[in-house]
C-alpha cells in the first residue's frame, strides 16, 4: 500500500510542528511507523493524501457519531456561516442547544458551553471546589479528563498511583490536591474519604474508555454515588465522550446514578470545537455572572459550533441509532471472540454501547492495570493490518473503536475480513517471536 504523500508532509510537518501533530496520540508512537495524512472524509468512510480509504472507527476520537458530513448537519452550518463568524454576545443558537442538553440530562438545570473537555472538566473542579468550600479531588488511575494541570495524574499512562505530576511541566503543588483511587475499587475511594474532609468532589468517567473500555460494576457505581452524596462530595460525572454515545443523554442515567456536574464534549459539538459543564441551578448559578467562581471564553458559544452541535443532537435524536449500535457492536464482539479463538490469540474483548476495545490479553480488564496486562506488541502488528485491509482505528491500544449512523452492512463486511486477517496476522507474529507475560 502506498503511504508516501502521507510520509512526505509527515516530515515536511515536522519542522514547524511539534512532533507533526497537534495532539500526540495523532503522531502513532504507540503502535511505530509514520501517521496517515487525512485528506477527507464523508459518511463512514476516511481518505489519507495518498487516496486510499478506510472505514472509520477513530471518528475523530468521537464526535462524528453521525459519520462525516452528515447532510443536515452540513446545512446548517453553511446556513450559520452566512450570518457571521462569531460576535462576543448571545445568540439564540446557544439557547437552542442549552435546552436541548440539559433536557436529556435529568438534574441539569443549567449549562455553561466551553470549547473543549478539556476546558469543561477544568472548569467543574473549580466549580466544585467553589460550591464546597473544600479543595481536595478523588480522580481514577487510567481515567483521563483533559490535560489541565491538578488532572494530569495517573491519566491512563504508566503511572504509579500517586499524586505525582503525570506530565513534565506540572509543578507538585499543582497535583497535591488530586487523591488517586482504583476504578472498580470502593475501599480505595472510602480510605482517601475516611482521612480527609477537605474533599470537594470525586470525579469519573461513567464508563472509562481512556484506559480502552471499561465499565464499572453496579455495586461500585451505586456505592460511589451513596458514599459521595454521605460526605457533602460532588460526584462530576465526565461524559466528555460517553455524552449522547449510549443514549440521548449520559451515560450515568443508564448506570441508575445521578450527577451533581457533568461535563460534556466530543459529540455535542458534531465535530466543532464544543465543551460544556452542567448541573442544578443551586450549583451553577456559583458560575460569573450569578456567582463568584470565574469562568470565561472569547469564542465560547460559537455560532458556527452551536449549529453543528444542534444539528447533530437533533438528528441523533430523531435517528435513535442507539439499539442497532448494540446489536451492532455485540456482532463484533462476538465476532472478535470467535476469529480469536480460530487463530489462537489470547483476546478479551470489552465493550459497551457503540464503544469497543479488544485487549490482548488472557485477564478479564476491570481497571487500568489489568488493561495495562495487554500486550501492546500485538496491537501494532493489529492495527497496521488493519490499515492495510483498508480499517482506520485508533493508533493506540487504550482508545475505543467507535461506532457511527453511516456505517453500512458492506462495511461490516470489510471490518469482519479485516478482523480476520489481522489476527491471523498476530497469530503468525506469536511463534516468530517470544511470547510477552500476560
Ligand atoms: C476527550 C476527553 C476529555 C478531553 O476533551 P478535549 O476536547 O480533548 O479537551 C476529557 N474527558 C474525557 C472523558 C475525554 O474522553
Amino acid at each position: 500500500m502506498r503511504l508516501k504523500k502521507s510520509k512526505k508532509l509527515y516530515n515536511k510537518g515536522l519542522k514547524h510542528m511539534v512532533g507533526a501533530v497537534n495532539s500526540p496520540v495523532r503522531a502513532f508512537q504507540s503502535v511505530g511507523g509514520s501517521p496517515l495524512f487525512i485528506k477527507k472524509a464523508k459518511g463512514s468512510h476516511i481518505y489519507d493524501v495518498d487516496g486510499n480509504k478506510y472505514l472509520d472507527l477513530v471518528l475523530s476520537y468521537g464526535p462524528m457519531i453521525l459519520g462525516h458530513r452528515h447532510k443536515k448537519v452540513e446545512r446548517s452550518i453553511k446556513k450559520a456561516l452566512k450570518n457571521g463568524y462569531t460576535f462576543g454576545a448571545s445568540t439564540q443558537g446557544e439557547i437552542k442547544l442549552a435546552k436541548l442538553v440539559c433536557d436529556a440530562f435529568p438534574g441539569m438545570d443549567k449549562v455553561r458551553f466551553v470549547n473543549s473537555g478539556t476546558e469543561a472538566v477544568l472548569s467543574a473542579i473549580r466549580l466544585a471546589r467553589a460550591y464546597t468550600n473544600k479543595n481536595k479531588i478523588i480522580k481514577f488511575s487510567g481515567c483521563y479528563h483533559g490535560h489541565a494541570d491538578a488532572l494530569l495524574v495517573a491519566a491512563g499512562s504508566g503511572l504509579a498511583t500517586m499524586s505525582l505530576p503525570g506530565s513534565k511541566g506540572v509543578p507538585e503543588d499543582a497535583v497535591k490536591n488530586t487523591l488517586i483511587s482504583e476504578f472498580n475499587n470502593i475501599e480505595s475511594v472510602l480510605s482517601h474519604i475516611n482521612s480527609s474532609n477537605d474533599i470537594a468532589a470525586v470525579i469519573i468517567e461513567p464508563i472509562a474508555g481512556n484506559m480502552g473500555v471499561v465499565q464499572p460494576s453496579e455495586d461500585f457505581i451505586k456505592a460511589l454515588r451513596q458514599i459521595t452524596k454521605d460526605h457533602d462530595i460532588l460526584l462530576i460525572v465526565d461524559e466528555v465522550m460517553t455524552g449522547f454515545r449510549f443514549q440521548f443523554g449520559g451515560a450515568h442515567e443508564l448506570l441508575g446514578i445521578q450527577a451533581d456536574i457533568t461535563c460534556l464534549g466530543k459529540v455535542i459539538g458534531g465535530g466543532f470545537p464544543v465543551g460544556a459543564y452542567g448541573a442544578r441551578n443551586e450549583i451553577m448559578e456559583t458560575v460569573a455572572p450569578l456567582g463568584a467562581m470565574y469562568q470565561a471564553g472569547t469564542l465560547s458559544g460559537n455560532p458556527i459550533a452551536m449549529a453543528s452541535g444542534y444539528s447533530t443532537l437533533k438528528t441523533l435524536k430523531k435517528l435513535n441509532p442507539y439499539k442497532a449500535f448494540n446489536i451492532v457492536a455485540n456482532d463484533i464482539a462476538e465476532y472478535l471472540n470467535v476469529i480469536a479463538k480460530k487463530h489462537n490469540v489470547a483476546l478479551t474483548v470489552n465493550h459497551y454501547g457503540s464503544m469497543i476495545n479488544p485487549f490482548f490479553t488472557t485477564k478479564k480488564v476491570v481497571d487500568f492495570k489489568t488493561a495495562q496486562s495487554s500486550d501492546t506488541e500485538k496491537y501494532k502488528v493489529f492495527f497496521w493490518e488493519m490499515i492495510r485491509q483498508g480499517v482506520f482505528l485508533p493508533p493506540s491500544q487504550f482508545e475505543a473503536w467507535f461506532l457511527s449512523t453511516a456505517i453500512t452492512t458492506k462495511d461490516l463486511e470489510v471490518l469482519k475480513n479485516a478482523i480476520d486477517k489481522a489476527l491471523k496476522a498476530v497469530s503468525q507474529m506469536e511463534t516468530s517471536s517470544a511470547p510477552s507475560a500476560s
